[in-house]
């Protein structure tokens, strides 16, 4: 397997620096603080062509694989974590199950809004009292003649608000039965569907994160994805991508944290030299360097067999668990070569460790992955 970045990904890379530079990096501080979610800062993603990155080109999107795909997001994510996480939530959630599932004239209809950017997408399966156990969920719909009727909630759902379609997995047969899901595409602006709470979060903050409510939100026969009863066996495979987004994302905040760290071990002094001189000091960055190479290596991996087709459960858990888990160790180790600088928000490195965080929580927690590992050895 060749790894080497192609001359495609170092264009996209230089690409997403350019464009972070000049619609990110200025503003991104404030927002922060805010936690304002800049919908213009996707209507531009939209015009690179980031945010139908996998979609084919027949249906508006870049017709990239998830080299690609990888690259942008682990730039983004040194830019920042959070627009990283709404551009991938958008792309292999929301987006690709569409492109998966969808009929031709679904996808006809949304790909495209979806693609350009003009419109945001949202995915909703967690639930108040269903996360990891999301199979177990509570939402239900219910066929009325032509018509599906929906009720309940999903919480956490990125773009959740503004989001300007869902695609939303509910129970349409008996708690227990992994065939009682089915999707629905629901759009915004449909009467009986709104926009609850929006989480004041940790980190993630100019990624919005809101519930969706569901009263007897009815639409139309036409909006199923798929088959009847396949939704949560669609969910699972839309997360074997994802899982290659949030390891990408997980990839991104270590690099850029890192790269903060090394350049500061540098330039401070203590005790009449660089802080790098020190072996403790030196000996974190050596650690830190071998675990994104590890962490990069096993999310182009699970990249790689992805495009090939291939399936990627357990590469892609394994991916997920373990750059989710570098990426936390390394923001850790970036703030503690900062001393107390680091632990302010005039350095970059105070905002990767609250970032960090949600990748190993969203899309399966470290727990789940491990599950899931283990689950497919054991086998
Ligand atoms: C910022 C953000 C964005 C999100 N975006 C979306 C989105 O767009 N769409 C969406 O559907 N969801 C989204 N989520 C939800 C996310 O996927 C869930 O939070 C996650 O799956 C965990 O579920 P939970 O929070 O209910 O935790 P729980 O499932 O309640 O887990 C609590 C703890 O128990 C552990 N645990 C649970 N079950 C087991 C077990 N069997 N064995 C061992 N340990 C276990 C977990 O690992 C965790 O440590 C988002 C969450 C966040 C925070």
């Amino acid at each position: 397997m060749d790894f080497s970045i192609s001359e495609q990904q170092q264009l996209i890379a230089q690409m997403v620096r350019d464009f972070s530079a000049k619609h990110i990096a200025p503003f991104r501080d404030k927002w922060d603080e805010e936690q304002y979610f800049p919908v213009e800062v996707f209507k531009e993603l939209g015009k690179l062509g980031l945010m139908g990155v996998i979609i084919p080109e027949q249906y508006g999107g870049s017709g990239f694989g998830y080299f690609e795909y990888a690259t942008a997001i682990i730039e983004l994510a040194i830019a920042d974590p959070s627009i990283a996480l709404s551009m991938a939530a958008h792309n292999s959630l929301c987006t690709n199950h569409i492109y998966l599932f969808g009929n031709e004239s679904q996808k006809q209809n949304y790909l495209p809004k979806l693609a350009s950017g003009e419109w945001i997408g949202a995915w909703g399966l967690t639930e108040p009292n269903t996360g990891s156990d999301a199979g177990n969920m509570r939402t239900v719909a219910v066929k009325e003649g032509d018509s599906w009727v929906i009720n309940g909630a999903k919480n956490f759902i990125t773009h959740g608000k503004s989001g300007n379609v869902a695609v939303v997995i509910a129970r349409t047969g008996k708690v227990g039965d992994s065939h009682g899901m089915t999707a629905f595409v629901v759009e915004r602006g449909t009467k009986g569907f709104s926009a609850g709470k929006k989480e004041n979060k940790l980190g993630m903050r100019l990624s919005e994160t809101a519930e969706m409510i569901f009263t007897d939100c009815r639409i139309p026969a036409e909006n199923v994805l798929g088959e009847i009863g396949d939704g949560f066996i669609q969910a699972m495979k839309i997360l074997d991508g994802g899982r290659i987004s949030i390891a990408s994302l997980s990839v991104g905040i270590a690099q850029g944290a890192y790269q903060a760290a090394l350049a500061y071990s540098k330039e401070r002094h203590q005790f009449n030299k660089p802080i790098s001189s020190f072996q403790a000091i030196s000996f974190k960055l050596a650690d830190m360097a071998t675990e994104i190479e590890a962490a990069q290596l096993l999310t182009f991996q699970a990249a790689d067999l992805k495009n090939r087709g291939l399936k990627m459960t357990q590469e892609a858990a394994m991916a997920k668990y373990f750059a989710s888990e570098v990426s936390c160790r390394v923001a850790t180790e970036a703030l503690q070569i900062f001393g107390g600088y680091g632990y302010c928000k005039d350095y970059p490195v105070e905002k990767y460790y609250r970032d960090c965080k949600l990748c190993t929580i969203g899309e399966g927690t470290s727990e789940m992955q491990k599950l899931v590992i283990s689950r497919n050895i054991l086998k």
